[in-house]
């Protein structure tokens, strides 16, 4: 993208981006456009051609030429313990992230700064993941069960009283954050909805991990492309067969229901 602002959009569309959210990002002229799927996961192209088409239809100026196609794939467990065997299991390797929006930036550098407290003596990592780190990561699951039972209309909702309230106090943060923190509410209903939202891992060596799978697709996750988001699917075979690459295409990885 030849846009030389630098500049920040994010969005809650439930059909874009099933569950999730996508975003657009440009850093002088480099520019990202994502897309997170939190349900049908199988042939994640058409998710992001369509959220292309959007991007593009919304922000006419944008001017993009493809370079690289990128994606990843978390990991949300909760474990019975978390270090084990002289092992710390930090950030996404102890399955410490937001199991709302999948921030897990946080949480991974919080989990470090704890494991080398423990490391140095200071303090025990153990207790201190569940001192520290379980009370947002217990929230994040009841905000997933939240996430699940709605869809664009609340989000529209969300995102007005958000704005409302950045307006007023002048600054964004408050009312996002209190979304994050942990509250009685929250505690009351992770206890009620995480023997439903997280599965055994049998193949976690001992260390009693439960994982959160991804969503069933739900009947409004099936629709056809648009005839934009067809030509930017071609736009990219044709840059693909030049030599562009692509990091991420194993949805094979993914959980059959899911997809
Ligand atoms: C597209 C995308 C967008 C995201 N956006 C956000 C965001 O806006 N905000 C946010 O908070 N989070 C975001 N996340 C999530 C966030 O990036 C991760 O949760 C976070 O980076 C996890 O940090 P980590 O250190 O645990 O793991 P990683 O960042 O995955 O680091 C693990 C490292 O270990 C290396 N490694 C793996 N196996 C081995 C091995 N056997 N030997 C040696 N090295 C090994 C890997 O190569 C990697 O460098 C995003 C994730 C993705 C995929």
């Amino acid at each position: 993208m030849r846009n030389t602002c630098s500049c920040f959009y994010r969005q809650l569309n439930d059909k874009l981006a099933p569950g999730s959210y996508s975003y657009l990002i440009i850093i002088d002229g480099v520019g990202l456009i994502c897309t997170c799927l939190w349900r049908k996961q199988k042939k994640s192209d058409r998710f992001l051609n369509e959220t292309i088409a959007w991007y593009e239809a919304h922000y006419p100026n944008l001017n993009r030429t493809p370079i690289k196609r990128v994606g990843g794939k978390g990991d949300f467990t909760i474990n019975r313990s978390y270090k084990q065997d002289g092992r710390y299991y930090v950030g996404e390797s102890g399955g410490l992230q937001d199991f709302m929006w999948g921030f897990g930036m946080r949480m991974a550098v919080w989990s470090g700064v704890l494991a080398a407290n423990d490391i140095l003596g200071k303090s025990d990592y153990e207790a201190d993941v569940r001192k520290h780190l379980m009370p947002y990561v217990r929230t994040s699951v009841a905000n997933r069960w939240l996430m699940n039972r709605v869809g664009d209309r609340t989000f529209k909702r969300m995102c007005k009283a958000w704005m409302k309230d950045q307006k007023k106090r002048g600054d964004g943060l408050i009312w996002i954050g209190k979304l994050f923190r942990p509250s009685f509410f929250k505690s009351i209903l992770y206890r009620i909805v995480n023997p439903f939202m997280l599965t055994k891992d049998p193949k976690s060596m001992g260390r009693g991990v439960r994982r959160m799978p991804f969503r069933k697709a739900l009947k409004r996750d099936v629709w056809e492309p648009s005839d934009r988001a067809v030509a930017i699917g071609e736009q990219w075979n044709e840059f693909r067969r030049k030599g562009a690459k692509v990091s991420f295409a194993k949805d094979t990885e993914t959980e059959k229901k899911s997809q």
